[in-house]
Protein backbone atom coordinates (compact mmCIF):
# COMPACT_ATOMS: atom_id res chain seq x y z
CA UNK A 1 0.00 0.00 0.00
CA UNK A 2 1.21 3.11 -0.94
CA UNK A 3 -0.36 6.26 0.79
CA UNK A 4 -0.41 8.24 -2.63
CA UNK A 5 -0.90 11.68 -3.64
CA UNK A 6 -2.87 12.77 -6.64
CA UNK A 7 0.54 13.43 -8.09
CA UNK A 8 1.61 9.88 -7.21
CA UNK A 9 -1.53 8.41 -9.24
CA UNK A 10 -0.98 10.90 -12.42
CA UNK A 11 3.00 10.14 -12.71
CA UNK A 12 1.51 5.92 -12.34
CA UNK A 13 -0.73 6.65 -15.36
CA UNK A 14 1.66 8.80 -17.21
CA UNK A 15 4.31 5.88 -16.99
CA UNK A 16 1.55 3.30 -18.11
CA UNK A 17 1.08 5.95 -21.09
CA UNK A 18 4.50 5.86 -22.42
CA UNK A 19 4.66 2.60 -21.56
CA UNK A 20 7.25 3.36 -18.97
CA UNK A 21 7.55 0.89 -15.63
CA UNK A 22 7.36 2.18 -12.25
CA UNK A 23 8.77 1.01 -10.00
CA UNK A 24 7.59 1.25 -6.25
CA UNK A 25 10.10 2.06 -3.82
CA UNK A 26 9.54 1.60 -0.01
CA UNK A 27 5.97 -0.22 -0.63
CA UNK A 28 5.60 -0.61 3.20
CA UNK A 29 7.01 3.24 3.85
CA UNK A 30 10.19 1.29 5.50
CA UNK A 31 8.77 -0.61 8.00
CA UNK A 32 5.67 1.90 8.98
CA UNK A 33 2.79 0.10 7.16
CA UNK A 34 2.68 -3.31 9.00
CA UNK A 35 -0.09 -4.91 7.67
CA UNK A 36 1.24 -6.51 4.39
CA UNK A 37 -1.63 -8.30 3.34
CA UNK A 38 -3.56 -4.54 3.12
CA UNK A 39 -0.09 -3.23 1.10
CA UNK A 40 -0.65 -6.36 -1.52
CA UNK A 41 -3.92 -6.41 -2.08
CA UNK A 42 -4.19 -2.80 -2.54
CA UNK A 43 -0.94 -2.82 -5.18
CA UNK A 44 -2.82 -5.67 -6.95
CA UNK A 45 -5.35 -2.69 -8.55
CA UNK A 46 -2.04 -1.44 -10.11
CA UNK A 47 -0.79 -4.33 -12.17
CA UNK A 48 1.65 -1.88 -14.28
CA UNK A 49 3.58 -0.83 -10.38
CA UNK A 50 6.33 -2.90 -9.34
CA UNK A 51 6.40 -2.70 -5.93
CA UNK A 52 9.87 -3.25 -3.99
CA UNK A 53 8.62 -4.71 -0.67
CA UNK A 54 11.89 -4.84 1.53
CA UNK A 55 12.32 -7.88 3.72
CA UNK A 56 14.18 -8.58 7.01
CA UNK A 57 13.18 -11.83 8.64
CA UNK A 58 13.22 -15.33 6.73
CA UNK A 59 9.17 -15.02 7.98
CA UNK A 60 8.47 -11.96 6.06
CA UNK A 61 9.70 -13.63 3.18
CA UNK A 62 7.54 -16.84 3.88
CA UNK A 63 4.68 -14.09 4.21
CA UNK A 64 5.26 -12.67 0.90
CA UNK A 65 5.78 -15.71 -1.10
CA UNK A 66 2.48 -17.20 0.23
CA UNK A 67 0.96 -14.58 -1.41
CA UNK A 68 1.97 -15.59 -4.59
CA UNK A 69 -0.77 -18.48 -3.96
CA UNK A 70 -2.98 -16.61 -2.30
CA UNK A 71 -3.27 -13.30 -3.21
CA UNK A 72 -4.79 -11.33 -0.88
CA UNK A 73 -7.97 -9.61 -2.48
CA UNK A 74 -9.36 -5.88 -1.50
CA UNK A 75 -11.86 -5.69 0.91
CA UNK A 76 -14.54 -2.68 2.70
CA UNK A 77 -12.33 -3.06 6.04
CA UNK A 78 -8.80 -3.09 4.33
CA UNK A 79 -10.68 0.12 2.66
CA UNK A 80 -11.44 1.51 5.85
CA UNK A 81 -8.19 0.66 7.52
CA UNK A 82 -6.40 2.53 4.30
CA UNK A 83 -8.12 5.27 4.81
CA UNK A 84 -7.30 5.80 8.20
CA UNK A 85 -3.79 5.27 7.27
CA UNK A 86 -3.73 7.96 4.83
CA UNK A 87 -4.53 10.15 7.52
CA UNK A 88 -2.02 8.95 9.83
CA UNK A 89 1.07 8.87 7.30
CA UNK A 90 -0.16 12.29 5.32
CA UNK A 91 1.35 16.06 5.46
CA UNK A 92 4.27 16.11 7.56
CA UNK A 93 5.28 12.70 7.06
CA UNK A 94 9.08 12.23 6.47
CA UNK A 95 9.29 9.45 4.55
CA UNK A 96 13.29 8.79 5.15
CA UNK A 97 14.18 8.72 1.80
CA UNK A 98 17.45 10.44 2.94
CA UNK A 99 17.85 13.21 0.04
CA UNK A 100 18.23 15.74 2.58
CA UNK A 101 21.23 13.65 4.42
CA UNK A 102 24.25 14.55 3.01
CA UNK A 103 22.89 18.57 3.29
CA UNK A 104 23.06 18.98 7.15
CA UNK A 105 26.16 20.49 8.17
CA UNK A 106 25.40 19.15 12.01
CA UNK A 107 25.38 15.56 11.01
CA UNK A 108 21.56 14.89 12.15
CA UNK A 109 20.22 11.53 10.86
CA UNK A 110 17.56 13.25 9.30
CA UNK A 111 15.60 10.62 7.78
CA UNK A 112 15.02 8.56 11.13
CA UNK A 113 14.77 11.22 13.49
CA UNK A 114 12.29 13.14 11.82
CA UNK A 115 9.64 10.27 11.40
CA UNK A 116 10.76 8.78 15.19
CA UNK A 117 7.60 9.23 16.60
CA UNK A 118 6.25 7.10 14.40
CA UNK A 119 8.92 4.72 14.66
CA UNK A 120 8.33 4.18 18.11
CA UNK A 121 4.32 3.50 17.66
CA UNK A 122 5.03 1.01 14.82
CA UNK A 123 8.21 -0.58 15.04
CA UNK A 124 9.40 -2.26 18.34
CA UNK A 125 10.26 0.80 20.33
CA UNK A 126 13.25 -0.63 22.43
CA UNK A 127 15.40 -0.63 19.66
CA UNK A 128 15.01 3.22 18.88
CA UNK A 129 15.66 3.96 22.71
CA UNK A 130 18.94 2.21 23.23
CA UNK A 131 22.32 4.70 23.59
CA UNK A 132 22.98 5.20 19.94
CA UNK A 133 19.86 6.99 18.90
CA UNK A 134 19.59 8.94 22.52
CA UNK A 135 22.87 10.57 21.29
CA UNK A 136 21.43 10.83 17.68
CA UNK A 137 18.12 12.25 18.84
CA UNK A 138 20.75 14.94 21.26
CA UNK A 139 22.15 16.07 18.04
CA UNK A 140 18.51 17.49 17.14
CA UNK A 141 19.80 20.25 19.82
CA UNK A 142 22.80 21.50 17.64
CA UNK A 143 20.04 22.32 14.36
CA UNK A 144 21.49 25.87 13.54
CA UNK A 145 18.35 26.37 11.52
CA UNK A 146 20.06 26.80 7.90
CA UNK A 147 16.81 25.20 6.09
CA UNK A 148 19.47 22.97 3.76
CA UNK A 149 17.19 19.60 4.72
CA UNK A 150 13.70 21.53 3.57
CA UNK A 151 15.65 23.06 0.15
CA UNK A 152 16.30 19.17 -0.58
CA UNK A 153 13.20 17.85 0.42
CA UNK A 154 11.55 16.46 -2.51
CA UNK A 155 7.97 16.51 -0.20
CA UNK A 156 8.63 20.45 0.91
CA UNK A 157 8.34 19.48 4.60
CA UNK A 158 9.31 21.63 7.38
CA UNK A 159 11.97 19.68 8.42
CA UNK A 160 13.65 21.57 11.11
CA UNK A 161 10.76 21.84 13.05
CA UNK A 162 9.40 18.23 12.21
CA UNK A 163 12.65 17.43 13.64
CA UNK A 164 11.77 19.58 16.83
CA UNK A 165 8.55 17.72 17.18
CA UNK A 166 10.10 14.82 17.05
CA UNK A 167 12.54 15.22 19.84
CA UNK A 168 10.01 16.77 22.14
CA UNK A 169 8.09 13.61 22.28
CA UNK A 170 11.47 11.21 22.45
CA UNK A 171 11.67 13.08 25.59
CA UNK A 172 8.60 12.45 26.69
CA UNK A 173 9.03 8.72 25.83
CA UNK A 174 12.09 8.19 27.56
CA UNK A 175 11.32 10.33 30.89
CA UNK A 176 7.66 7.48 30.63
CA UNK A 177 5.92 10.84 30.30
CA UNK A 178 4.26 8.84 27.19
CA UNK A 179 3.61 5.25 27.05
CA UNK A 180 4.63 3.01 23.34
CA UNK A 181 4.37 -0.30 23.24
S1 LIG B 1 18.05 23.11 9.34
FE1 LIG B 1 18.97 21.87 10.97
S2 LIG B 1 18.50 19.75 10.37
FE2 LIG B 1 18.23 21.02 8.55
S3 LIG B 1 20.17 20.94 7.46
FE3 LIG B 1 20.23 22.74 8.78
S4 LIG B 1 21.17 22.05 10.68
FE4 LIG B 1 20.57 20.22 9.57
S1 LIG C 1 12.96 15.23 5.53
FE1 LIG C 1 12.35 14.98 3.38
S2 LIG C 1 14.25 14.64 2.24
FE2 LIG C 1 14.68 14.31 4.40
S3 LIG C 1 14.46 12.10 4.72
FE3 LIG C 1 12.49 13.06 5.24
S4 LIG C 1 11.30 13.00 3.36
FE4 LIG C 1 13.42 12.62 2.77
Amino acid sequence: MRLCSSQDFELVERCIAKGMGFIAMKSLAGGLITRSDVAMAFLEDYPDVLPIWGVQKESELDEWLSYMDNTPVLTDEMRAYIESEKKALAGDFCRGCGYCLATCPMGIAINNCARMSLMLRRAPSASWLNDHWQEEMKKIETCIGCGQCTAHCPYELDTPNLLKKNYEDYKKVLAGEVKVD
